[in-house]
């Protein structure tokens, strides 16, 4: 198959090379409750202006996140360090696979510069994975945490990390960075593991959870998991179970979206009244903060959640006597 060409006549690289041989996989049409706004307001213009500026890259971008209008229309993006392309090649994700090019040492300032700029009380941070790296990337985690604090004190930092599998230690110096909350995606059920992320083990995306918490108790942890890749509502439930367990604190639930042909088929479009039973069942299991709905991500108002997850472990250890 010919490369694609860009407008100067040059030839791109695939995207997703692994799956170019791929039949399509069909998904259903998308309902009425998935449409949204295409983004068009002077702030996102304003806010992808500064990322290509600082030469940033962004999930909201690379994923095709369906939120982007509506979060950079308030500013709000979430920035992806140690480059656009991922070592991984998951089968729900849209960011690009191959070889990464080299870590660049100006990124943390660049990062901390836009916070600044883009005026941000709180800060989400997340990667590709970097299993090309001795340490995963962990340091370059830390270099930006530690940059945001220098530029910029009151703005509270999230990470959202990559499982570090095989990388000793990696998980420890994020933590002694000391982010305001870790984050890390479970994604999906552990009986889809296998074809939706190969690269990855449900067994220690969990202890790498309940790992963070170990090294600091007062540490927010937060999760997330995509439905309608073909899980039972049993099975995440199970989930939930196991990251109370690993005394997970928030947890965010979201619809799959199929970002092309070639990637994991939608099974199927999870009502919005599903969405508000997961959420129920979720609080019941005693989470401190949930966000589930069709269009919940990761980063979605997570600086809104961040102010209510504070409110909630004060308003929960006030009734402990
Ligand atoms: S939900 Fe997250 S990834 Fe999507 S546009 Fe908003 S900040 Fe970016």
């Amino acid at each position: 198959m010919a490369a694609p060409s860009t407008s100067d006549g040059m030839n791109a690289p695939l995207r997703h090379p692994e799956k170019a041989r791929k039949p399509d996989q069909p998904s259903p049409p998308k309902p009425a409750w998935i449409r949204v706004k295409a983004p068009m307001s002077r702030e996102y213009q304003e806010t992808r202006d500064l990322m290509r500026a600082l030469r940033l890259n962004t999930v909201c971008e690379e994923a095709a996140c369906p939120n982007i209008g509506e979060c950079w229309k308030e500013k709000h993006a979430t920035v992806m360090i140690l480059g656009a392309v991922c070592t991984r090649a998951c089968a729900f994700c849209n960011v690009a696979t191959g070889k990464p090019g080299a870590v660049d040492p100006h990124e943390p300032a660049h990062v901390a510069e836009a916070v600044g700029k883009l005026g941000l009380h709180h800060i989400v941070v997340t990667s590709v994975d970097r299993d090309d790296l001795p340490d995963g990337g962990a340091d370059q985690f830390v270099q930006t945490i530690q940059a945001i604090r220098r530029a910029a004190p009151a703005t509270t930092v999230e990470v959202l990390t990559p499982d570090f599998l095989k990388k000793d230690d990696a998980i420890e110096a994020v933590v002694a960075a000391r982010p305001d909350v870790y984050n890390h995606n479970l994604e999906t059920v552990p009986r889809l593991y296998r074809e939706v992320r190969p690269g990855a083990r449900y067994a220690a995306s969990l202890e790498l959870l309940a790992r963070v918490k170990r090294l600091d108790a007062s540490m927010f942890t937060k999760s997330g998991l995509m439905v309608g890749l073909g899980e039972t509502l049993d099975e995440v439930d199970a989930v939930m179970d196991d990251l109370r367990a690993a005394d997970v604190d928030f947890l965010t639930v979201g619809q799959y979206l199929q970002p092309t042909p070639k990637h994991h088929a939608v099974a199927r479009f999870v009502s919005p009244a599903e969405f508000a039973g997961i959420k129920e069942r979720a609080f019941a299991k005693g989470f401190l903060m949930v966000s589930a709905s069709p269009l919940t991500r990761s980063s979605y108002f997570a600086g809104d959640d961040f102010v209510k997850l504070r409110q909630a472990r004060a308003a929960r250890l006030a009734l402990v006597p």
